[in-house]
Formats: structure tokens, sequence, C-alpha cells
């Protein structure tokens, strides 16, 4: 790499490497949103438990015209067995009748008291669901590592599965230092500002299944940091912004030293982010962020959720990457990979003119980040850029 710095993806791929499997417990699937599999999933029943009909209209046995029997609803089978050249009424999702080979349509029926024929013939077989396409009981309907969304939900639940295995909610302790940083700063002081990334990195990890909680701003004081640390134990996960750099008031290292902390890097090759510093005491990993916001967002986005993520259960927890044509030339970078705080729209994406570390507005009006590898050249408009899209929580 030539700037002694460590790349993104090595340092990514250590962190998660550093960190320790959690024990798992039973959950209601009532409880499961958000949550990971920690062990494949396999389906309790058989999906759809027979032949359904796709469609309303009749359940037909064999050419026709047919003479109607009964009916097949939702809940309510039809009890008999069709001969040939009878039918039944049927709706969507009801269990067709035996004997019954295809589902005449509505739209393409004629009835007239019990007689039934067809203006266009049904195609044996068409319009039925067949049992099981979907899942058979004993299959695998989720991988370990998946995560529980609405559509997983639906899954477990039609799939007959009341409880899951998961990761324990980890704990996650979130951290800020600097003597400037008040919760509420009173008047115009120009010697304090509203500590913000504590909330910030606390609301990106709002969607995940840990239990985060935010401590008060510790002052630039390597006492108050290290006993701040250390009384830290039970998290799995600590999390640190601020004095992670080279100046003299920049005491984590130091802090973490103190209470026997291992660093296990410092430093990455990306902009903004640098500083970024990783260290174990134990099975706890501590992530120390650049206090920048900008900083902190970007590396709270690219270390720490995935951090999380891998925590609860994650098998991805890298947040997703994807194409998308540059909407305007964008410039040679430098020997780090930078993330340009950007818009998409129709046109693609493009980045702000601010792009300072420090700059909270340009962050809250991106809703990407371009991804630009370093040494790079420049690129012309319509060249495919990764990006990452920002929710911003
Ligand atoms: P540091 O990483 O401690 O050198 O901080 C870099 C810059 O980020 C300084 O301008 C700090 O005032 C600012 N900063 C650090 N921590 C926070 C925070 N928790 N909230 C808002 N700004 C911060
Ligand atoms: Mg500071």
């Amino acid at each position: 790499m030539g700037s002694g710095l460590l790349d993104l993806g090595t340092a990514q791929h250590g962190l998660l490497h550093l960190l320790p499997a959690m024990p798992v417990e039973p959950v209601s699937v009532d409880d499961a949103l958000g949550r990971y599999c920690a062990e494949p999933v396999m389906a309790q029943r058989t999906q759809p438990p027979a032949d359904l009909s796709a469609m309303d209209g009749f359940a037909v046995a064999g050419d026709g015209p047919w003479t109607i029997v009964g009916e097949s609803r939702c809940g309510a089978p039809f009890a008999g067995e069709l001969a040939p050249n009878e039918a039944t009424f049927v709706s969507t999702g009801a269990v067709m009748p035996g004997g019954a080979d295809a589902v005449l349509i509505k739209e393409n029926a004629e009835v007239e008291g019990r007689n039934l024929s067809a203006t266009t013939p049904p195609a044996s077989g068409r319009h039925i669901r067949r049992e099981g396409f979907d899942f058979r009981s004993g299959d695998e309907i989720l991988p370990a590592g998946a995560r529980i969304g609405a559509a997983e939900l639906a899954l477990l639940l039609g799939g007959g599965c009341r409880t899951m295995v998961t990761a324990r909610k980890p704990q996650l302790a979130i951290f800020e230092t600097g003597d400037e940083l008040l919760i509420d700063p009173k008047g115009d002081a120009t010697s304090a500002i509203p500590a913000s990334n504590g909330a910030m990195l606390a609301a990106m990890c709002a969607g995940e299944p840990c239990i985060a909680r935010r401590h008060a701003p510790l002052p630039d004081r390597l006492d108050d940091i290290a006993s701040a640390l250390q009384a830290a134990n039970e998290a799995d996960l600590v999390v640190i912004s601020g004095g992670a750099s080279v100046g003299d008031h920049d005491l984590v290292r130091p802090a973490l030293e103190r209470i026997g902390a291992k660093i296990a890097f410092w430093k990455v090759a990306m902009k903004p982010g640098k500083p970024l510093m990783v260290a174990t005491r134990g099975s706890q990993v501590i992530l120390g962020l650049p206090g920048n916001p900008v900083s902190s967002f970007v590396t709270g986005m690219l270390f720490m959720l995935p951090a999380v993520r891998r925590l609860c259960g994650s098998a991805n927890p890298m947040p997703v990457k994807l194409p998308v044509f540059a909407a305007e030339d964008l410039p040679p970078v430098g020997t780090r990979m930078e993330f340009l705080r950007g818009t998409i729209d129709a046109d693609g994406g493009r980045p702000l003119l601010q792009q300072d570390s420090s700059g909270l507005g340009a962050l809250a009006q991106a809703n990407c980040l371009i991804e630009r590898p370093a040494g790079c050249a420049g690129v012309k408009a319509g060249t495919v850029v990764p990006v990452y899209l920002l929710g911003n929580g």
C-alpha cells in the first residue's frame, strides 16, 4: 500500500475475525423480527399442504360440459370425489377436489343452473398450486445467519415454526470523548459543542438486535477514559469516538494500554476515518472511532455495524454496495480509499460539494456514499462506481 496504513478490506475482516461467538437462546417467532438465525431452520409442515386452486372458478374433471355438484372453499373442501364431467365451485386457495384435473377460471365459464360450459377450454393442470411446491416438511427454509425481516417472519410462520434459535443480544457500550463536548451547552460559548456522535452511533445500531448503552461524554483525561473503559468490562463491544488520533489530547490509545487492552491495529487507508483503532481485552472488542462526526459515521457504518451484526449472528454483516453511474466526472484519488458523501437521482450518483469530515449538514443531505478506490485516476461521467445507500438511520 506504500502509506503504511491497513487497507479497508483487511481491516474489516481483521475486526470480524476478532469477535467471539455469542451464546444462543431460543426466542418466540413473535419476538424474532430483526434477529438472525443461529442455525438452519427446517419447515415443520408442507406448503401448500395439498393441491390448491390458484384462481376463483370451477374445479373440473374431464373435458366438459360439466355438472356442478358442490363447492370447495378455503377452509371447507369438497368432501367427495369428482366423476368425469363433474365440477365444483372453487375459490383461490381452496383444496382441489379428488378427481379434478384443471381449474376453469370464472372469466371463461358459462353457468346455467347446475350446467357449466367453457368459452375457452381449460388446459389440464392449469391454475393448480401443487402440494409442497413452496416447501416440504423437513426442508431448510432459512440458512444460519439469515436476518428475520417481514418476509422471513411470514416464512417461519408458514413453515409452522413457533420458535427459533438466535444469538443472545450483544451488549454495546458507546462512549464519546472531548473536553469540548457537552450534552446541552448553554448560550453562545465557543469553547463547547453539543456531543452528537454518541447519539448518532446508538441510532445507527437501533435496527440491530443489540443492547446499546450510551454514556455521558468523557473529558480528555487519561484517568477518566481508562476508568470508564475499565467499568465497561461487561460489554461485548465497546465503541469510543474521539481522541483516537495523534494529538497530545488523544488519549484513547494510552487509556487502552492502561487497562491492559491489546491494540490489534490502528489507522486504515480510508478517507474519512484514518485513525480507526481496534483493540481487544479478553473476548471483548474495543473500537476507537475518529471524533469528526462524518468520520465517526463512515467508520460506524463500515466497522461498528458489521461488528454488531456479526455478534448478532449475521452471515452477511457488511453494508450492501451497488453499482451506479457517476452523474459527473470524478477527480483522481490519493493513497487512501475515499467515501464521498453524495446524492443519487435518475442521472446517477454525484458527490456533494461539501466533503469536510466535520460537515453534519452535508452528511444529512447525502443519501449515498460513493466509494473511490485508492490510487484511482479520475473517471468520466457515466462510469459505473460502487455506492452505499444511506438510510441515515
Ligand atoms: P478528535 O477525534 O477527538 O480529535 O475530534 C475531532 C473533531 O471532532 C473535533 O473537532 C471534535 O470537537 C469533534 N468531535 C469529537 N467527538 C465528537 C462528538 N462526540 N460529537 C461531536 N463532535 C465531536
Ligand atoms: Mg478530541
